[in-house]
């Protein structure tokens, strides 16, 4: 036999539910509901999808994410393209693109947007539960709203997307707000925390010493439990923003009071990317370990006009669909059946014309139906038929045997109800009973 290829380190297969799994992840009907709740929520809200390229040039994340962010400076797979030497990317989040792909089709001309995507993100991390190297994101970003209005819908947005999905804000996700102020504020309060890290740089962890002067801010966002002191006593920025600034952030918090959604306000979130501005917003969970963000945001006013747009302000998040998933499924929150209503027990000798004109008579009416189908050495004797059709989790078998097809019926044996009843139905106008088959 041929030698086996294994899928690369940290990148999965989302499998079908009847896959038996090493890893534990989502299977592929829990994917599906969650992208139909996303449907249903964001269409609520007005939001339109997009999708864009999956590969972007490389300078696109460079610029926009910025040079010393985690993401640019160790987790990017980029490569040289070998066929013209284009220096791209694999996106490792979603924002850079959709910003790139609404200036270069004028995206904003008619007015401001509200979109959604929904795919694949790659980063090159070390693979562990809830951390991957292909993930998927679902993104959403509304540009050209300058309000905190539109900073309070995404935070909702979010929340209504917790309530479709049946997980409870506060007790299964809590929520951490902060406001980063203006270019102008967090420079104040920059000088200030080099200044005070300079006073402490005894203190300071490797790490912390390497980023005192290219990126002080994320030394505020060190996990390490020997720099939890200095960092708890350094300059806070809220103490740096200016009167629009805490305006905006209190205009915000009083959106989310009058629904009473409960936050916290965290002044230490500073989130990964350099391109936020005034809100940002994370989605936690206690269930995940230190993989507990679900969903991040903010928003980030400069990020249009420095990727080459016409300046515009502009608001969004990212949420984690296998960290979502995996929550959902840690919590044994109930999900939807995606088993087939009825499983086809089709005998050897059964008329294929008959089983097939019933089968598609039942389909037309909406029913689900799994045909029992041949394998290599046949279609199985009725017992291991019966074994399929009670693994598949049909509530019904439907039963095409010789006696009952004589006298132009079918037996309908009910598979979940404890009972095992049987009854005959007839096969002229099946649709007739399609409905007390449908869940
Ligand atoms: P973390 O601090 O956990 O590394 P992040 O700040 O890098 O997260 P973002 O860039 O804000 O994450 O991405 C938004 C969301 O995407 C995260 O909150 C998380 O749910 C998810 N996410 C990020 N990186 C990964 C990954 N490597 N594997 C799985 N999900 C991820
Ligand atoms: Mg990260």
């Amino acid at each position: 036999m041929a030698e086996k290829l294994s899928a690369v380190k940290g990148m999965n297969d989302i499998l079908p539910a009847s896959v038996p799994r090493t890893e534990k992840l989502p299977d592929s009907a829990l994917w599906q509901w969650f992208e139909s709740a996303v449907r249903t929520v964001l269409a609520r809200y007005g939001y339109q999808y997009l999708l864009t390229p999956i590969v972007e040039p490389t300078a696109l994340f460079v610029r926009g994410l910025g040079e010393v962010t985690d993401i640019v400076e160790k987790e990017m797979y980029s490569f040289v393209d070998s066929m013209n030497g284009d220096r791209l990317t694999l996106r490792p989040e979603a924002t850079a693109g959709i910003v790139r792909a609404v200036i270069e089709h004028n995206a904003l001309y008619n007015g401001p947007l509200r979109i959604w995507t929904l795919g694949p993100m790659f980063r090159h991390e070390r693979p562990q539960k809830g951390r991957y190297r292909q993930f998927h994101q679902l993104d959403v970003e509304a540009m050209g709203y300058a309000g905190p209005d539109v900073d309070a819908e995404m935070i909702l947005m979010a929340r209504a997307l917790w309530r479709e999905l049946g997980l409870v804000e506060g007790q299964h996700v809590r929520l951490e707000i902060n406001s980063l102020g203006q270019p102008e504020e967090r420079r104040a309060h920059r000088e200030a925390l080099v200044r005070y890290f300079e006073e402490n740089a005894s203190t300071l962890d490797a790490d912390a010493q390497r980023r005192l002067h290219s990126n002080p801010l994320r030394i505020l966002d060190s996990k390490n439990p020997a720099m939890q002191a200095v960092i708890e006593g350094a300059p806070r920025l809220m103490d740096f923003l200016g009167a629009e600034s805490k305006a905006h952030f209190d205009a915000v918090r009083g959106a989310l009071d009058a629904v009473g959604l409960e936050y916290r306000v965290n002044p230490r979130l500073v989130r990964g990317m350099d391109y936020y501005n005034l809100t940002v917003f994370e989605w936690m969970t206690d269930q995940l370990g230190s993989q507990g963000t679900v969903c991040g945001g903010g928003r980030y006013d400069g990020l249009i006009g420095q990727l080459g747009g016409k300046p515009a302000p502009a608001v969004g998040f990212g949420l984690g669909i296998e960290r979502l998933l995996l929550l959902i499924q840690e919590l044994g929150l109930p999900v939807p059946s995606a088993a087939p209503d009825v499983y086809a027990v089709v005998p050897a000798d059964a008329p294929l014309p008959t089983v097939v004109a019933a089968l598609e008579a039942l389909r037309a009416a909406g029913v689900r139906v799994l045909q029992h189908g041949a394998g290599p050495d046949g279609p199985g004797s009725l017992k291991s038929q019966f074994k399929k059709a009670d693994a598949s989790g049909a509530r019904y078998a439907l039963i095409f045997g010789a006696d009952e097809l004589a006298a132009g019926e079918v037996t309908v044996k009910a598979l979940r109800d404890g009972s095992g009843a049987q009854q005959r139905q007839p096969l002229a106008g099946v649709t007739a009973w399609a409905a007390t088959l449908k869940s």
